[in-house]
């Protein structure tokens, strides 16, 4: 399927690596233009690079930006000032618990996973409605709809992004314009790989046995029963990115293997 891309203008937030850097090529590889961001030039160099080498030809450019900050967030907005698809990538997280988190662990938590999103959408909502096209994606999680024991402030940004998608898709009534977010589970990324190589170091367990038993233990829902690919969360945000995704607007896309027990 075409999904007609070609030319589309793309802005991926937190695209060095994981699901970003993952959506970021799938963009290119469909024949968007692409901005890349991260906060290390070095980084931001391999991802661009790393594109080029799966992408021939690929239309990429990087800004460096640390969106955890209005500054930071204003310099990514300069630096693209128009584009036609913006994809709200950017999250952390941090098992802790709730006992321990404090004020200002919730507030970097609004800051950068919710916060970021907000103020690039203020900005290129309007001009999208302007110019008659465009798309927004949230990166939410399965976690904004099963709110995790381990990490509650994570839990609670993933939630409001999708209020504030579906909030943003409630006032593109006719504009072509649509404002989406896709709820991954489990994805085997860096942040992830290097948080279960240290739980499996200190449980003693191999990669594969720690893995095994994560979703057996702490996922036993999960129909995948494995942790899921970037490129396959990515496959979903390109779909959603596109002019055939016309008809899906104010949307919350699972992208969890089947973690979520529900029927809709
Ligand atoms: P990751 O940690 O692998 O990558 C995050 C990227 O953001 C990196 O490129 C990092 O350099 C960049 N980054 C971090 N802080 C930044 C900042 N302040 N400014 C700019 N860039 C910054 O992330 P991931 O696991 O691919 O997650 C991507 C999104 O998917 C997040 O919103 C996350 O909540 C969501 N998600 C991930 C999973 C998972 O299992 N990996 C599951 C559900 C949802």
């Amino acid at each position: 399927m075409d999904l007609q891309l070609k030319g589309k203008r793309a802005l991926v937030t937190g695209s060095t690596s994981g699901i970003g850097w993952a959506t970021a090529r799938e963009l290119a590889a469909e024949g968007a233009s692409v901005i890349v961001n991260g906060r290390s030039a070095a980084r931001l160099a391999s991802a661009v690079e790393r594109i080029h080498v799966e992408v021939r030809g690929a239309d990429v450019d990087a800004v460096q930006a640390d969106l955890s900050s209005v500054e930071g967030c204003l310099r990514l907005i300069a630096a693209a000032e128009d584009v036609d698809i913006l994809v709200n990538n950017l999250g952390i997280f941090e098992p802790k618990p709730f006992e321990q988190i404090g004020d200002d662990d919730w507030l970097r938590f609004f800051e950068v996973n919710v916060m970021s999103g907000v103020r690039l959408a203020r900005h290129h909502l309007s001009r999208m409605k302007e110019r008659g096209w465009g798309r927004i994606v949230f990166i939410s999680s399965e976690s904004g709809i099963c709110p995790p024991a381990d990490m509650v402030h994570y839990g609670m940004t993933k939630s409001a992004q999708l209020s504030v998608s579906r909030g943003l898709a409630e006032t593109c009534v006719g504009t072509g314009v649509t404002v989406n977010a896709v709820l991954p589970g489990p994805t085997r990324t860096e942040g992830v790989g290097e948080f279960f190589a240290k739980l499996a170091r200190e449980a003693g367990q191999t990669l594969q046995e720690a893995e095994h038993d994560f979703f057996k233990y702490a996922r036993p829902t999960s129909l995948l029963q494995r942790f899921i690919d970037p490129a396959e969360v990515a496959a979903m945000v390109i779909y959603v990115c596109s002019p055939r995704a016309a008809a899906t607007n104010g949307a919350a896309l699972r992208v969890e293997g089947g973690v979520v027990r529900t029927l809709i």
